[in-house]
């Protein structure tokens, strides 16, 4: 139980902390902040990084690879989210340790998600079970390809960088659906939101950002 509540710098008053943070950089959601506060995002790192766990950056979570910055996760959930309705079913490419997904659980139906490298997809598992979050199936696998038995998605949040956005998860993305993606090289990326509306595809751009390439094949 400890280990949840958290202790000094990974308490209460350090997590309102990073909660001021978000707001000050126009975070409005509440439901979206109250979540970030809830969720102890230092049992997703290594314990040596736990005290740096609520400060509003990347860490680093092992094979090359970032839990991402709270102030992203709040901006793409917020993304999602918008407009207030209900979310349903949701794909999310690039698991990571699976914090990302945490945050956005309660607010959707169901979660589906996708991560490439083998032990990070294992461990978010065993993450997401110790915080007792139940409405997510993760898979080990290549998110190019998106989630095909599972599809339409009313959602699709991907948490790594393609250069252009992969034909299956538009292919994959429901109508009314709203699709969250980094796209562009390193050092020159946008986040995008494309909402589907029967066959046309509406496109906005939300503003700059820094996530790691998205990759093909597995690991
Ligand atoms: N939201 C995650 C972010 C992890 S970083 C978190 O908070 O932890 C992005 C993740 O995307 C990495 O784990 C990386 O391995 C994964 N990734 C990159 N390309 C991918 C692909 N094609 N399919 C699935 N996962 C991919």
């Amino acid at each position: 139980m400890n280990r949840l509540a958290g202790i000094g710098m990974t308490s209460a008053r350090t997590r309102d902390r990073l909660i001021r943070r978000l707001q000050e950089q126009g975070i409005t959601n509440p439901a979206v902040l109250d979540r970030i506060r809830t969720v102890p995002r230092h049992i997703f790192v290594d314990e040596a990084l736990a005290s740096r766990a609520y400060e509003d950056t990347a860490l680093p979570i092992g094979f090359s690879q970032t839990i991402s910055q709270p102030y992203i996760v709040a901006r793409m959930t917020e993304a999602l989210l918008e407009g207030g309705k209900k979310v349903g079913k949701v794909l999310e490419v690039g698991t990571g340790c699976g914090y990302q997904t945490a945050v956005l659980a309660p607010f959707v139906k169901k979660i589906y998600s996708i991560e490439r490298i083998a032990p990070l997809s294992k461990r978010a598992t065993a993450t997401l079970k110790e915080l007792g979050v139940k409405n997510v199936m993760l898979k080990h696998g290549d998110g190019f390809q998106g989630w095909k038995s599972q599809k339409p998605f009313d959602g699709i949040l991907v948490a790594a960088a393609p250069l252009a956005v992969p034909d299956a998860l538009f292919a994959q993305l429901a109508n009314k659906g709203r699709l969250i993606v980094p796209v562009g090289p390193e050092g020159a990326q946008q986040l995008l939101r494309f909402t589907r509306n029967g066959d046309k595809i509406e496109r906005e751009i939300l503003g700059k950002v820094a996530f790691v390439p998205m990759l093909g094949g597995t690991a």
